[in-house]
């Protein structure tokens, strides 16, 4: 077993003490909130690939399990948001929010969710739910992953002098660097990204034919969002593209298509107000122009607990990996984390997920 870090430690003394459970119970804690944020969980390796992205579903069932026997409150986000307001929130109140809506969202979070009767909400960037390929930088990066011990020279793919080489993750970084400028300068579209993968992945040993048909890492087509159980989750916005433009118009119609498209796939009118910042990237800019299109939620990934002042279009969130230990989620979501003295950069940065 790996020796303990000196968070843990400390978790660990705080938990022997009693003094966890007590915050816990503490009216302090009933007076906020924790929103998890989780983004895609594993079907075969890809929390190995990716441990900040994907969490096994033991883990999550974990998580869950854990929430349950100690009488945690699992709301919707919405009613959360509003039973903050009104200073009715329940003892121990969490939210989970899922971010993208991979395929995997579908296939192996909902039936855990289902299992222990958890609401949740996930934030569909459709663009991709639209086309039928997977982000091309994620399925770019998991591929040369994939292939890593292909002793592979993918240096004819982008025309680079030299060998590359895709043993590392240093030298897979530089591989993905390169390959971003090559098909950005020939603005390649979809399609032919998609063409590109194949012959990265006939190199490094990988059936990426094999890998698209799987659905692995892909967003969930319009059908499969279509057909998620109402009574369980809440689809909402993340915009169409997964990118926040600093211009405010190209910003709005990010949220605009997001939500045209979103209406679309689930046969509604619905103008849907809760957001989640894609990579976590917020703005006073964006701020405002969320609060001009009535978006009445937004989500960052600054690790805090949702108290009365929080603003609504910057709610703190705390993103739950498979680096994250069962003391570490413990103390989040008793609350004791945030008792505890922390580098001011935790509190102001947004993690990058
Ligand atoms: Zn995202």
């Amino acid at each position: 077993m790996a020796a303990m870090g000196l968070k843990d430690t400390i978790y660990a003394t705080l938990k022997r003490t009693g003094i966890t459970d007590a915050v816990a119970r503490s009216r302090w804690r009933q007076h906020r909130h924790l929103i998890l944020c989780y983004h895609g969980i594993s079907t075969l390796d890809e929390h190995e690939w990716n441990a900040q992205l994907y969490m096994t579903p033991a883990k999550l069932r974990a998580r869950l399990r854990y929430l349950r026997d100690h009488d945690y409150a699992i709301l919707p986000l919405a009613d959360a948001v509003a039973r903050l307001r009104a200073g009715t929130l329940p003892p121990r109140s969490v939210s989970l929010t899922f971010d993208d809506g991979a395929t995997d969202f579908a296939t192996h979070a909902l039936p855990i969710l289902r299992e222990f009767n958890a609401p949740a909400t996930v934030y569909v960037t459709t663009y991709y739910a639209e086309h039928r390929f997977p982000v091309f930088d994620t399925a770019l990066s998991y591929v040369l992953w994939q292939g890593r011990h292909s002793a592979a020279d993918v240096s004819a793919l982008v025309e680079h002098a030299g060998p590359l080489a895709v043993a590392t993750e240093a030298e897979r970084q530089l591989v993905r660097a390169l390959v971003r400028t090559y098909t950005d300068d020939r603005e390649m579209n979809g399609a032919e990204k998609q063409a590109f993968l194949e012959r990265v992945g006939a190199l490094v040993h990988v059936d990426v034919a094999a890998f698209s048909a799987s659905g692995r890492l892909a967003i969930m087509t319009p059908e499969t969002v279509r057909s998620l159980p109402r009574d369980l989750v809440d689809v909402e916005l993340h915009t169409h593209r997964h990118r926040t433009p600093r211009d405010a118009d190209q910003f709005k119609r990010e949220i605009k298509d997001n939500r045209a498209s979103l209406a679309a796939i689930m046969g509604d009118s619905a103008a849907r107000t809760h957001f989640c910042y894609p990579s976590g990237d917020y703005s006073s800019s964006f701020v405002t122009w969320l609060g001009e299109l009535g978006v009445t939620s937004a989500t960052t990934c600054v690790p805090r607990l949702v108290d009365s002042g929080s603003a609504a279009l910057l709610l703190p969130r705390f993103v739950d990996t498979m680096n994250v230990s069962d003391l570490s989620f413990e103390a989040w979501v008793t609350g004791m984390a945030q008792w505890l003295p922390r580098r001011t950069e935790n509190t102001l940065d947004p993690a990058r997920a």
